[in-house]
Order: structure tokens, then C-alpha cells, then sequence
């Protein structure tokens, strides 16, 4: 089990959760792994931490639902993907935190609602209205008023916009690698593990390679952007 963070430091946290982990291979829901982050999670809330999620895993249930598991997809079957993925997503979400008597509500945002100040504060007063009934928050882009030049496109830095929006202590980016290597450890086996990074230089920045799987967007480079966001 992950240990519950220090009560003190750690009142309210954004977590995001990656794809590659909601969703295996065959796009299929890892139910066993979702189970289990839900009962941590309900643990941590009953010590009194707020928790927002932001899951990835809408395009990849949708592209199964949709018989497209490896196809290339242009922009309009993404969003098709993401509009039939969410129902599934949220639904997978839903069974385990019932079962620890968690609540969750659905949020889907978009850039034009992180950026534009009173979409802002109304979204704002949104989550802090469900975190205050100790309901989680499950966050998403709204994929299908997502355009190519207006879209986050991956959930990293939305997570990040999410954590300033509700002021929370931290931001956890889960992902299915243990964090960031000097190269690709997948491709390169002299790759070193950093496990702590201070500060974002030109050469950390350097060492994140594209993302390395069809089912998500993001990659290292879009966790470093959004540690840049977040500080
Ligand atoms: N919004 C996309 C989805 O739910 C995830 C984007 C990403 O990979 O971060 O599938």
C-alpha cells in the first residue's frame, strides 16, 4: 500500500492516473489495480486528506469499445473514442470507490475553462463545494470540445492547471514507469533512475523522450511540463 502522506503537509492532493494503468494492452479495465488504488485512497480520505483524481483511460476504453485498439487515430475518431470511453471509465471508477462508500462526480474541463477567469472560479467552487461533502472529484478534458490547437491533449498538464485551480499541497502523476531515467529504459539499459529532481534544467528537460505507448498522450515530457506548471 502506498504510505498516507503526513496529514499536516498534505491536506489536499491532485492525483493523476495514466492510462497505461486504468487500461492493459488488449484495452481491457485492470480492474484488480483500480480496486486496490481505491481502497487507498478511501484510507487516506478518512484521515481527513481531499483528493481530486484526474484518470486518463477514455480513448483507450472507447478505441475497444470502438474495435480500433491499434488503429492511428485522427482527431474526430479520438474524440468519438473519449465520448464513448468516459461512460466506461467514470462506470470503472465508480464500482470500487462504492464498494469504501466513497462518492465521485464527474468533471471534464477544457483549456478555455482553466484559462478564462470565470469559468475558472466557477469550476473552482465546484470542487471545493464536492470536496467539502468529501466527494471525490474524477476529472477528464472534455475531449469532444477539444480542438487541435485548443486542447491539452494530455492529462499531465491539466492535472497540473487542476492542482493550481484548487490550491492543493501536491500533485502525484502516477504513470506505468517508476520516473525519470537519464535516456528511455525500454530502449536503453544503461538508463539511470532520478529519484529526486530539484529543479528543471535544459538537460533534465533533455532526457524525456516522446511518450512510448499508443494508449496515451503524454510521456515524460508532459510530467515535466507539468512539474513546471505546479512550481
Ligand atoms: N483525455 C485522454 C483520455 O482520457 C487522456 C490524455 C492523456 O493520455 O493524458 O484518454
Amino acid at each position: 500500500m502506498i504510505q498516507p502522506p503526513d496529514r499536516n503537509a498534505l491536506r489536499r492532493i491532485v492525483i493523476k492516473i495514466g492510462s497505461s494503468l486504468v487500461v492493459d494492452e488488449l484495452g481491457a479495465i485492470r480492474a484488480a489495480w483500480m480496486q486496490a488504488m481505491a481502497q487507498d485512497i478511501a484510507h487516506w480520505c478518512a484521515e481527513g486528506v481531499e483528493i481530486v483524481l484526474v484518470s486518463s483511460g477514455a480513448v483507450a476504453l472507447g478505441r475497444r469499445a470502438l474495435g480500433m485498439v491499434d488503429k492511428t487515430l485522427a482527431l474526430p475518431e479520438k474524440q468519438a473514442a473519449a465520448a464513448c470511453g468516459q461512460p466506461l471509465l467514470i462506470q470503472a471508477w465508480q464500482q470500487p470507490f462504492a464498494a469504501q462508500d466513497v462518492m465521485l462526480a464527474q468533471i471534464l474541463l477544457s483549456p478555455r475553462d482553466t484559462e478564462d477567469r470565470r469559468a475558472y472560479l466557477n469550476a473552482r467552487n465546484t470542487f471545493s463545494t464536492l470536496l467539502a461533502q468529501h466527494i471525490i472529484p474524477v476529472v477528464n478534458e472534455n475531449d469532444t470540445t477539444a480542438t487541435a490547437e485548443l486542447r491539452y491533449g494530455d492529462n499531465d498538464r491539466l492535472a497540473a492547471r487542476v492542482a493550481q485551480m484548487v490550491s492543493a499541497d501536491t500533485l502525484i502523476l502516477l504513470s506505468d514507469v517508476p520516473g525519470l531515467y537519464t535516456s528511455n529504459p525500454r530502449t536503453h539499459s544503461d538508463a539511470t533512475h532520478l529519484p529526486i529532481i530539484t529543479h528543471i534544467t535544459p538537460e533534465i528537460e533533455a532526457m524525456a523522450g516522446p511518450a512510448a505507448s499508443h494508449r496515451s498522450n503524454g510521456g515524460m515530457v508532459t510530467k515535466i511540463q507539468a512539474a513546471k506548471i505546479a512550481h
